[in-house]
């Protein structure tokens, strides 16, 4: 699935580059945080295997909100940058919702700035933000039908779950959507009701077969590396469900790794595409494909 994808994206790219524009994706990092590092460095690597620019600007440590709202407004200012991130999360006091709120919303393609998130909550989004974009890219991709069906969301934060929840239940996906969170009491009693169960919580290996209706569709969006000395690097990489013990009892599973993970740097490609055509005033609708 992810090829087919790039190749879309590559075509894209192709076609931006004939009209005389070379898209570039500016990503801001702060810190030595070393899984933030990772990140960074497999979005960069993708942009450049797309024949995107990539433009990686790491600040130190100490870092202050003022020097970092400095390096956003000249990212901003460039035009030759089209898409601007700033990899979370940030060391220290800084704040990221200032920064997000700093990001020109048309280079904003993490759609984390206010305004497109309003735009989204609307049904009218302009970029869609990516791992939520890698789910629904993944349930169109394997014909998951969830208009007029239950999807049960875990999970409530401003990257995944309300977005998510947001778009499912807009015009299109037409889906009925549970939001459940930390504070849903017998989370079972909802989620064995799904009919697709996506889990974004945030917690290693959390959700078991007592969790999960026969023939249901579970999407893992959680990601965590967690200790295993059986393996060569002494740790493995897991997502918030028990794929072994689920997997048997499903119609299917988006497993950890793999899955949505992947697809979700793929999005924010086609967030950058998007906005390269934004910029070069090649495409003025809403964003496309939602
Ligand atoms: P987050 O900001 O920590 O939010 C976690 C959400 O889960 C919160 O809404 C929290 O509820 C809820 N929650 C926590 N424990 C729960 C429980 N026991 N029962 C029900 N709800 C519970 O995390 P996030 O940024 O959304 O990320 C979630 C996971 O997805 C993480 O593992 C992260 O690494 C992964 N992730 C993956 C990708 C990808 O591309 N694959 C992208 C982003 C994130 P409250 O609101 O009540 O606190």
């Amino acid at each position: 699935m992810g090829a087919v994808i790039e190749a879309q994206l590559g075509a894209e790219v192709a076609a931006l580059k004939a009209h005389g524009v070379e898209p570039c994706l500016a990503v801001l990092l702060v810190g030595e945080n070393p899984e933030s590092q990772t990140y960074v460095g497999t979005k960069v690597r993708t942009a450049r295997r797309l024949g995107i620019r990539s433009l990686d600007v790491h600040l130190p440590v100490g870092t202050s909100q003022a020097e970092l709202e400095a390096q956003v407004q000249r990212l901003n200012a460039d035009p030759a940058i089209h898409g601007l991130l700033c990899q979370l999360p940030l060391p220290g006091a800084l704040d990221p919702n200032r920064i997000a709120t700093r990001i020109d919303p048309l280079k904003d393609v993490d759609c984390f700035h206010p305004y497109n998130f309003g735009l989204l909550a609307e049904g009218a989004p302009r970029f869609v933000p990516c791992t939520p974009a890698g789910i629904l890219a993944l349930l169109r991709h394997y014909r998951v039908v969830v208009a007029g069906r239950h999807v049960v969301m875990l999970g409530r934060s401003n990257i995944v779950g309300r977005p998510m929840s947001l778009l499912l239940s807009q015009k299109g996906w037409d889906a009925t959507v549970t939001v459940c969170h930390s504070l849903t009491g017998d989370l079972a009693r909802y989620t064995r009701q799904a009919d697709v169960l996506i889990a974004a919580i945030g917690r290693p290996e959390w959700v078991g077969p007592e969790h999960v209706r026969e023939g249901a569709v579970v999407v893992d969006v959680g990601v965590h590396r967690v200790t295993d000395p059986s393996r060569p690097r002494g740790y493995r990489i897991c997502g918030d469900v028990r794929t072994d013990a689920v997997a048997p009892l499903v119609a299917a599973i988006a497993p950890v790794p793999g899955g949505v993970g992947p697809l979700t740097v793929l999005m924010l490609m086609r967030n950058t595409l998007l906005a390269a055509r934004l910029a070069a005033g090649l495409e003025t609708a809403a964003a496309k494909g939602v």
